[in-house]
């Protein structure tokens, strides 16, 4: 198997409110599976397309030597910003659809920073994409006793990657190489139409309505550093260039108050600056002493500690 998880980076791994699982659609094999915060592929029905590699936004699946992966669409516009030539990118029947996507958005991309669409999609013929002798033996392995010796070998091997997390990376705020590579390309061309905003599959651009509590996981949890506070935890600041699209932020949100807007101006990969989403005026909670936004003296989580015990002392 060519691909490996680095949990570390999973946006599973840091919610188990996270419902990503773009890994697992783009599958055409099922060889992707979740298991609580951990993604698992099963090498017995891995086939190696890489589909996976490029669909994951924050950079968690990649490829264990160099070689080619499917490529995200900015990947791809990337390629043809560099290419002299047309790009032709080879997908099989199964991912022409997710391929098709892709591809169209990288170019149209390109036509945004006045460049000719550069990329064309080959589709494989259906022999091409048989698997070859040696993963059908592959398969059949897994009904003998070394088949089976082999895949309890492989559920050890995934436990010691779940026990090896390096927690303080897992915290740590970070985009993949892919985004610093996209950003150092846009940054040496000039858009056609300052204005212009397109549908994303890599960013999106965020709003949040006033039903925010100012609870804090969405800028606590954003894995790439684009949502933050300020010292004194009184606004959400949003710095668009750095949205992964990992959907992280609304599906910890309770009070479902932040939400994606349905295009991303192109001029924030340029321009790359915070804007603020939302101000709160905040105070210290009487009991605690954490600063927080809303009624009454004490913050949420004392204000939920205190009816928990009324409750259980039936007052
Ligand atoms: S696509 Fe990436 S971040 Fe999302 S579940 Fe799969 S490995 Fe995790
Ligand atoms: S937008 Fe949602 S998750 Fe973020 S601080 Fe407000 S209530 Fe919390
Ligand atoms: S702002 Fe939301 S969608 Fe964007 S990277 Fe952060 S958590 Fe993911």
């Amino acid at each position: 198997m060519s691909v490996a998880v680095s949990l570390e980076s999973c946006v599973r791994s840091l919610s188990v409110k996270s419902e990503c699982s773009k890994c697992k659609d783009v599958c055409g094999f099922e060889a992707i599976n979740f298991n609580n915060y951990s993604v698992r592929i099963d090498a017995s029905a891995c086939t190696d397309c890489t589909a996976c590699v490029g669909v994951c936004p924050s950079g968690a699946i990649t490829l264990k030597e160099s070689g080619l992966a499917a490529l995200s669409a900015d990947e791809l516009f990337c390629v043809g910003v560099r290419a002299a030539d047309m790009v032709v990118a080879s997908a099989p029947k199964e991912l022409e659809e997710s391929c098709r996507l892709r591809v169209d958005e990288a170019n149209a991309l390109l036509e945004c920073f006045s460049l000719e669409p550069k990329i064309k999609l080959d589709i494989l013929d259906e022999e091409k994409k048989e698997p070859d002798d040696a993963s059908r033996r592959a398969l059949f392995k897994m009904f003998t006793k070394s088949g089976i010796k082999a895949a309890h070998e492989s559920v050890k091997s995934e436990e010691e990657i779940v026990s090896t997390i390096d927690y303080t990376l897992l915290k740590s705020k970070k985009i993949p190489i892919k985004r610093e590579f996209f950003l150092s390309v846009v940054e040496e061309l000039e858009l056609s139409d300052k204005s212009v905003a397109l549908p994303l599959s890599f960013a999106t651009d965020k709003f949040v309505d006033d039903s925010c509590d100012n609870c804090s996981l969405c800028y606590n949890l954003c894995p790439s550093g684009a949502l933050e506070t300020t010292s004194m935890k009184n606004a959400i600041l949003f710095s668009p260039y750095l949205c992964l699209k990992c959907k992280l932020c609304e599906d910890v949100c309770a009070t479902r108050s932040i939400s994606s807007l349905p295009t991303f101006p192109l001029s924030e990969f340029k321009n790359r600056q915070k804007k603020l989403l939302k101000k709160f005026t905040v105070k210290l909670c009487g009991s605690c002493g954490a600063v927080f936004s809303g009624d009454g003296e004490e913050c949420p989580r004392c204000s939920l500690e205190n009816e928990d015990a009324m409750e259980l002392l039936g007052l």
